[in-house]
């Protein structure tokens, strides 16, 4: 650093132009600084402004801006389509334009109390409208509508979609499942009056079989008697004692096939029928009726069962009996005679449900067969135990109308596990 006091006068003045002159030096690259700034900043917004441009021009959503009373500031090209409508045709009106009566004569008022009250009706919230196009016809639509606080200005931007083609999809659907709901009635119509119409001559067969029975008793016993056996002896016993009872004992056994089937088609469509009262279920105690019941059944099969503590659902008091009565009646019944049973209920809530579990240890299912055990009338091994292929079926149905499922999993040769899942009640349990 110069020592200025020791300097001459002519060379304090030459020190102080040098000074001079590189403070101006330094005063213009600022300046020029300055100014590379400004247009720093300028070419900034202009492309933040440029983007954003680009943002809404191309946007699949209609975006429309308003001022605090409700008048457009601007369109983008997406809601020019949906409204029909050109930007410099709309820019300056009420937004009003937009939407039908009454909402159109309430809109003013409409905002005029949010911007009062801050009670919102769609701001911030987004709900499904009706709009109106340029020629009149009106079309629904998606509205979200968000707030933008500026420094001396509100705006509210909206955000639209036109949802004609979802609810045209939407209506298609609601109508197929109604006809698919019709049609099933109507199958399940004519499952009854069939089932219910075709026991009354099947009970005719069954008494009709029955007397052939005892006239072959009587035929024989006269025959005994007359000269006609000694004649033709050896065809009319083998017709009398043979032949005619076993084709009228294969007559009694398809009748009583055909019965079981129809008597299992009733039971079957009269679920369908049957009124349903949906209330809180305590698990704990339904369980413990149930298995009383079965307590016979348990000892027989020399079986363990253990009830875990359960969770309370929402269900139909008799159908839900109905249901575990069947999947712990199955758990006995298709135990493995190889090894002691054990059979066990518990239960987990899980995401507003509640899931119960069916497990035994007996012969199990195998994988391709699973599936199947809930159709009608199938059964694995028909010859192995008493049953009529309907209990799964009428369950997975009772089920289904309260808001439940039934699924399995199992291990062949080793056992398995029915779920159960029906809605959680709000109650504690
Ligand atoms: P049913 O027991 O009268 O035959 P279901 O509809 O209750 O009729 O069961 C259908 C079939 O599923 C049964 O025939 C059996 O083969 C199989 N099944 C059901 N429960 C079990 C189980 N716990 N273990 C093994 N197999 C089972």
């Amino acid at each position: 650093m110069k020592d200025y006091s020791k300097l001459t006068r002519a060379e304090l003045i030459e020190s102080l132009e040098l000074l001079e002159k590189q403070h101006a030096k330094a005063g213009a690259a600022a300046s020029v600084v300055a100014a590379s700034k400004e247009k720093l900043a300028a070419s900034a917004l202009a492309d933040s402004a440029e983007r954003l441009r680009a943002i809404l021009h191309t946007a699949v959503e209609g975006i429309i801006t308003i001022d605090e009373h409700g008048i457009i500031e601007s369109m983008n090209p997406a809601a020019e389509k949906i409204f029909d409508w050109k930007v410099n045709e709309v820019m300056g009106k009420n937004v009003s334009l937009l939407m039908p009566s009454p909402y159109r004569e309430q809109h003013d008022g409409y905002l005029r109390n949010y911007l009062q009250t801050g009670q919102a009706k769609i701001i911030g919230i987004g709900r499904e409208v009706v709009g109106q196009r340029k020629d009149g016809s009106l079309f629904p639509m998606d509205l979200a509508v968000s707030e933008v606080r500026l420094v001396k200005q509100r705006l509210f931007t909206g955000f639209v979609r036109d949802i004609t083609e979802r609810k045209r999809a939407e209506e298609k659907l609601a109508a197929l499942a109604q006809t698919l709901a019709e049609k099933n009635k109507e199958l399940e119509t004519i499952v009854y009056v069939a089932s219910h119409d075709l026991r009354s001559p099947l009970v005719n067969i069954q008494g009709f079989s029955k007397e052939l029975t005892s006239s072959c008793e009587r035929l024989r016993e006269k025959l005994s008697r007359s000269h006609l056996l000694e004649e033709h002896g050896g065809e009319l016993k083998a017709l009398l004692a043979q032949e005619i009872p076993e084709a009228i004992e294969f007559i009694q056994a398809g009748v009583a096939k055909i019965d079981a089937l129809l008597s299992g088609f009733l039971r079957y469509s009269r679920l369908g029928r049957a009124a349903i009262k949906i209330e809180h279920l305590n698990m704990d105690s339904l369980l413990s009726s149930v298995t009383q019941a079965m307590e016979f059944q348990i000892k027989r099969a020399a079986a363990t069962l253990e009830v875990g503590p359960l969770p309370d659902c929402l269900g139909d008091a008799v159908q839900v009996n109905q249901v575990f009565s069947n999947l712990l009646d199955n758990a006995i019944k298709y135990l493995d005679p190889k090894r002691p049973g054990k059979i066990s209920v518990s239960g987990r809530k899980e995401d507003g449900r509640s899931i119960y579990e069916v497990k035994d240890n007996g012969i199990g299912i195998a994988s391709e067969h699973q599936p199947k055990v809930f159709e009608i009338f199938h059964r694995l091994n028909p010859g192995a135990s008493e049953g009529e292929g309907l209990g799964l079926t009428i369950a997975q149905r009772v089920l289904e109308r309260q808001n439940g499922k039934i699924w399995v999993e199992s291990n062949s040769g080793k056992g398995s596990t029915f779920f159960v899942s029906l809605p959680a009640s709000v109650r504690n349990g």
